[in-house]
């Protein structure tokens, strides 16, 4: 499978700009662009909403290649714009600005985490049909469950966006289970984030990683996923770069480059 790069001419001339915010695991730079910001991906691991944390190598490099590799195969096979805009290293991605709607869409095919907390769901169920839930997106209050009813009289969503989001869920998680069904791994769950363009239009936007997915090899049921460091259950590190060779057909350490593209 090619590694894919973003090389499009709206990148020319960009250059770094002030630090805008930094998170878990990336950074948000400013841009010389007003249109377009600079995303840098850390090293850092966190799990438990930043109770755990760890530095590990190569974790950024990963995710920030798998993460502009979706993103990209989301547009081109499930039909849902990114807000991808280039990949400027294998750790940085120039992204358009959008304004982050803070409802996280969470889609699930097999019950795991929450669910089975919440529910008293037995892990590893296959479920009937794709499981569409909404979080509020608030670190303070460790993103709760909500409903329709809760974003719109809150006003995080309006009514046409979170049908959007769950119609673009929907077509995702078709094209996504087929991505990673083809590499013998079994999506069971992950969250992903959408931001508003232009007032009028909704991009999929954050990443699309393992850190935000829960990954099953099949067969042998094991973690290929940031559950690794969670639940101490091997080396993330070497897990992440085993995915990565499954995702682009050969070692990390033979990637090309590594520097700007
Ligand atoms: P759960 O609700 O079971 O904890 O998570 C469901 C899926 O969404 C998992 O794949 C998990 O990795 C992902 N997820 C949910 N919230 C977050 C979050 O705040 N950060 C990240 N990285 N992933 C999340």
């Amino acid at each position: 499978m090619p590694e894919l790069h973003y090389t499009t001419p709206d990148h020319a001339g960009v250059t770094q700009g002030p630090l805008l915010h930094e998170g878990k695991a990336k950074k948000v730079f400013a841009t010389n662009r007003d249109d377009l910001v600079w995303i840098h991906f850390k090293d850092d691991a966190t799990a438990f909403n930043g109770v755990k944390r760890a530095n590990i190598g190569d974790k950024g490099a990963v995710n920030a290649r798998i993460s502009a590799h979706l993103l990209r195969h989301m547009e081109t096979a499930a039909g849902v714009p990114s807000h991808m805009v280039a990949e400027l290293s294998e750790r940085d991605h120039l992204c358009k600005k959008v304004d982050i709607i803070p409802v996280e869409v969470v889609v699930r095919n097999v019950a795991a985490g929450s669910l089975c907390r919440r529910l008293g769901i037995e892990q590893g169920r296959v479920l009937p049909r794709p499981l569409v839930e909404f979080f509020y997106k608030s670190d303070e209050l460790n993103d709760p469950l909500i409903n329709d009813e809760n974003a719109l009289m809150f006003g995080w969503a309006e009514a046409w966006e979170l049908a959007y989001l769950r119609a673009a869920a929907l077509k995702v998680n078709e094209a996504l289970v087929a991505f990673w069904d083809e590499l013998d791994v079994t999506l069971v769950d992950y969250k992903l984030e959408f931001g508003r363009w232009h007032g009028n239009q909704i991009l999929l936007a954050d990443e699309i990683t393992p850190d935000g997915s829960r990954l099953w090899e099949k067969g042998t049921q094991k973690s290929l996923d940031k559950d690794v460091f969670r639940k101490d259950i091997g080396d993330l590190g070497d897990t992440y770069r085993a995915l990565f060779a499954r995702v682009f057909g050969h070692d990390f350490a033979e990637r090309a480059g590594g520097a700007a593209v």
